[in-house]
């Protein structure tokens, strides 16, 4: 099962791509996770990735469509996978629909997040980050067993120094210029399932694999 999620900053697509893919046994590749975990490794693709991050807009496309069509390539997608966070513009969609139709394939499901800019701020100045496995967690909806440690592998959280207000105002801006056009596209090639995702983190993700497990 081919997978990529859609949704504004904060919608929840992280969450909801890390529960899919335990349930379904596909990687849950994440652009953002891959620029940060370069940028800690002061990599030359996070050192040249770190300026946009920060002003709160977009890596330039020829700094990731290459990347995630190899990765894609990888033995662990035989199966499938769940891209987050990619594509985010047009000529990001239209680059993966040329890689995966030369191999005869396509996306299965484009699914939509669906939340109003009303909320994201909220779910932003308190979502926390681990930096050791990329896990969130936010300090009302989503808390983690002790506070400040991640659940999953023990490491520290962070409050993303891109998910302060101002920064996520840009964001937001940025999604709605260049990102939302491609709900328009993945319901054009009938693969897009549009959820609501104010609702709690379960009940999103019983709405989402009721639709996967038809
Ligand atoms: P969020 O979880 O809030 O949606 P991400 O972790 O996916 O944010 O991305 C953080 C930042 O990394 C983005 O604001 C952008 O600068 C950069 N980024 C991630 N994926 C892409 C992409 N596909 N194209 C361009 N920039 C990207
Ligand atoms: P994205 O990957 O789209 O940027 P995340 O999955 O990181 O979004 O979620 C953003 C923040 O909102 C996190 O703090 C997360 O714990 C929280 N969150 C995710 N889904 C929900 C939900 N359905 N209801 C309330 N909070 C949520
Ligand atoms: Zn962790």
């Amino acid at each position: 099962m081919k997978i990529i999620m859609l949704g504004a900053p904060g919608a929840g697509k992280g969450t909801q791509a890390k529960m899919l893919s335990e349930k379904y046994d596909i990687p849950h590749i994440s652009t953002g996770d891959i620029f940060r975990a370069n940028i800690k490794n002061n990599t030359e693709l996070g050192k040249k990735a770190k300026s946009y991050m920060d002003a709160g807009q977009l890596v330039p496309d020829e700094l990731v469509v290459d990347l995630v069509v190899d990765r894609i390539k990888a033995k662990d997608c035989f199966k499938g996978f769940i891209l987050d966070g990619f594509p985010r513009t047009i000529p990001q969609a239209e680059a993966l629909d040329y890689a995966l139709n030369n191999q005869n394939e396509k996306i299965d499901y484009a699914i939509n997040v669906d939340v109003p800019d009303e909320d994201i701020i909220e779910r932003m100045s308190g979502r926390r980050a681990c930096v050791g496995c990329g896990a969130t967690y936010h300090l009302v909806y989503n808390p983690t067993k002790k506070e400040g440690i991640c659940d999953v592998c023990g490491e520290k959280l962070i409050l993303r120094d891109d998910d302060k207000p101002e920064t996520v105002k840009k964001r937001l801006q940025v999604y709605h210029e260049q990102t939302q056009p491609l709900i328009d596209h993945y319901e054009k090639k009938g693969a897009l399932l549009t959820v609501d995702g104010t609702q709690d983190i379960k009940v999103v993700f019983e709405d989402i694999t009721k639709v996967l497990d038809k």
